[in-house]
């Protein structure tokens, strides 16, 4: 057994690596003046990803709800070398910002070659205490404004033979304690944005999705919720985000960062039991 278990291991990390050698090489250049709207860029890894296009000189239009933060970053951003770098505030739980956020982009920029949906609301890290609210709520800001700015952008992208980058978790794939209705609104993207791309490729749109699964990452948020509860070693964000920009420019369907999510996402399906025993066990909790 032990030694079956190894040689799937092993067969594993070679498919994996297979993947990533035959994947298309990044150009760097291709980002210069690439026309980019990034949302939940005020702080954490949709920051980092705002401040790695500027490095590439891009032109950015970024959003959250909290402007003067916005601001802040957009300074950063013009000082690391963005052509642009344009904010507006938007809350992505209200109905009319999403197409707001994307109408203002498409303006300001003349079109758009990337749309980076990112941002998430914030929900609690506990077992679920029947708030149906919130999850409607978590779904709207989470889910619903993916959807409606995805459609509102699609066809500048379908001309600027553009790419959509989804980014979602490892929870989107395998569900978790204490993260109910998070882990519920990243399966929906997954759900969702898998199925458009199946469609786009039927179309032959000129448009590509990328769906980015991430694991933990050290985030402010996420380190503060999980404080005392898990004890798991986080990615950093910066490396994260520019993981999600190169899968974007090289039109990759799939990023698992960092690849043990990939080992994650398997195990799931192949050892549900042994899976959920890990899980429960790296919780710190007792009834
Ligand atoms: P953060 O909580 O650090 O940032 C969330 C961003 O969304 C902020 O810019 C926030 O800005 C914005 N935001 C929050 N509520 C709203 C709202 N109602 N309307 C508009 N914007 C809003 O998140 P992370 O950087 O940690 O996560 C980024 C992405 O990565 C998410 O999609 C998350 O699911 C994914 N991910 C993160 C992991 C992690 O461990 N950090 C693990 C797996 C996936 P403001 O408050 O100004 O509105």
């Amino acid at each position: 057994m032990g030694r079956l278990i190894k040689l799937l291991l092993a067969s594993i990390c070679v498919a994996f690596l297979a993947v990533k050698w035959t994947s298309p090489g990044f150009d760097a250049e291709s980002l210069r003046g690439a026309r980019v709207l990034v949302t939940g860029a005020s702080t954490g890894i949709g920051e980092q990803i705002a401040y790695h296009y500027a490095r590439y000189g891009a032109q950015i239009v970024i959003t959250a709800r909290r402007e003067k933060v916005l601001q802040q970053v957009s300074e950063k951003c013009l000082s690391l070398g963005a052509q642009k770098a344009l904010y507006i505030a938007g809350d992505m739980a209200s109905e009319s910002d999403p197409d707001k956020v994307v109408d203002f982009a498409l303006a300001k920029l003349g079109g758009l070659d990337y749309l980076v949906l990112n941002h998430i609301g914030s929900s609690p890290f506990s077992m679920w205490d029947g708030d149906v609210e919130h999850t409607r709520w978590l779904m709207k800001v989470n889910f619903f404004s993916y959807v409606q700015m995805a459609w509102k952008a699609l066809d500048s992208l379908e001309q600027s033979k553009g790419s959509l980058v989804i980014v979602s978790s490892v929870l989107g794939k395998m569900p978790a304690p204490f993260v109910a209705p998070y882990t519920s609104t990243k399966f929906a993207l997954n759900g969702f944005f898998g199925a458009l791309q199946h469609e786009l490729s039927m179309k032959k749109s000129n448009v590509s999705i990328s769906i980015c699964t991430l694991g933990l990452i050290d985030t402010d948020s996420a380190m503060e919720k999980i404080r005392g509860i898990i004890d798991a070693k986080p990615y950093p964000a910066t490396e994260a985000a520019l993981n999600i920009i190169i899968t974007g420019a090289t039109r990759q369907l799939e990023l698992y960062y960092p690849w043990s999510t990939y080992i994650m996402n398997l195990s799931k399906d192949w050892f549900p039991s042994v899976t959920n025993y890990v899980v429960q066990s790296s919780y710190n909790y007792s009834p």
